[in-house]
């Protein structure tokens, strides 16, 4: 099957981020199975999600593991021109579709090559790497990498994360980590303001003091003019189950932020400064009411930052394949990071435009399948 026609196959699989991926799972066994492959599952703990990983070639160190997700953010809100699972050729030039860039167009070039790959005489492995709930905070990433340490006797050395960066090698990624803080205050009437404490409030200055903490980052010089914006951002995006008329002061108030870090930044000193300062509001607070209490929990698990040297011999290896020389950082998460914490040298390069990816009518350009589908055809020639 050509790339096309298998991510075709691919797109026509709904699953998003978060829910079962096992149809699109399944329908990735089976080709892999068709072609003589055995492979290992990550499943999740009740068996609704699984990972795919298997080997092409010898059991020797020194392969390279091609990594991508299979889940797909939502469509709805979203005004499509055409049915988003149904992938349409839009005779533009452009397959349009939901994952056509994000990132089942890597994944449909890497199953293409599938047939080349048994046929060369490797000298070296070449993996697939497959998750799911990429979308929704990289939650399977860590297991796939650990799952690939654990099961090959043999140590893989490269990762190439295919995410769409129109193919060019992609070396550093921000890390995002969120958090959910909780306070409580006193109900009383509105008039009594200065003598209860007011969840609402207390949260509010919170933010604040958050969005002060980003400032300060960026006067102290911690930026990184890889990326776009370059500093660490910091930012409150749900505040909720908060206030039950406007004449009580807030017993409750509950909001989530996100902070999203350069390498050289670390997010765990970001909550411990935090938690320090909540301490201290906490301390003031209980003046006028005992039982004031503000908590913080992770929200979504940290996903690490990707900041790959230029001195690794990923770099010279993948300016190589992908025929760009010009290194990019980006400012998503994705699960590079996690690869290159499990011990791989790691980039993210992969066909499409990111610009594409979640908007209606995503698309991937038939050339980047053309040119994706190369670049791994490329590999398997440097790797034979
Ligand atoms: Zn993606």
């Amino acid at each position: 099957m050509r790339a096309e026609e298998i991510l075709e196959h691919l797109v026509s699989f709904p699953v998003f981020g978060g829910q079962s991926n096992l149809s699109i799972a399944m329908w990735i066994e089976e080709y892999l199975a068709e072609q003589g492959l055995t492979f290992t599952n990550v499943p999740n703990e009740d068996g609704t999600k699984r990972s795919i990983h298997c080997r092409i070639g010898p059991a020797v160190d020194g392969g390279v593991i091609l990594s991508g997700h299979t889940d797909v953010v939502p469509v709805e809100g979203q005004s499509w021109s055409h049915d988003p699972f149904t992938l349409t050729d839009g005779g533009d030039g452009k397959l349009y579709g939901r994952g056509s860039c994000d990132m089942k167009g890597f994944i449909a070039c890497c199953l293409a090559v599938l047939p080349d790959m048994l046929k060369a005489n490797l000298k070296k492995p070449i993996y697939f790497a497959f998750s799911y709930d990429e979308e929704v905070g990289c939650l399977a990433g860590d297991a796939l990498a650990a799952s690939i340490n654990d099961t090959y006797a043999e140590k893989p050395k490269y990762a190439i994360i295919g995410e769409p960066s129109m193919l060019q090698p992609v070396v550093g990624q921000k890390g995002i980590v969120v958090y959910k803080t909780t306070l409580n205050g006193s109900a009383g009437h509105s008039s009594g303001i200065r003598k209860e404490v007011s969840a609402i409030h207390e949260a509010a200055r919170l933010i604040l003091w958050l969005e002060r903490k980003m400032d300060r980052l960026i006067e102290s010089g911690q930026t990184d003019d890889r990326f776009v914006p370059n500093h660490t951002s910091i930012h409150c995006g749900v505040f909720k189950q908060s206030g039950a008329a406007h004449n009580i002061v807030s017993d409750h108030a509950c909001f989530l932020w996100d902070v999203r870090v350069i390498p050289k930044d670390n997010a765990g000193d970001i909550l411990h400064e935090f938690e320090e300062h909540c301490r201290q509001v906490t301390i003031s607070c209980r003046e006028r009411f005992p039982d004031f209490q503000i908590t913080t929990e992770l929200y979504h698990p940290n996903v690490v930052a990707l900041d790959t040297p230029e001195h690794l011999s990923i770099v010279p290896f993948i300016k190589e394949l992908s025929g760009r020389n010009d290194l990019g950082a980006v400012s998503y998460a994705a699960e590079a990071g996690q690869f290159a914490e499990a011990g791989f040298e790691s980039v993210i390069c992969g066909p499409g435009d990111i610009a594409q990816a979640h908007r209606a009518d995503e698309f991937i350009s038939k050339e980047q399948l053309d040119k994706g589908v190369d670049m791994i055809r490329q590999l398997v020639r440097k790797l034979s």
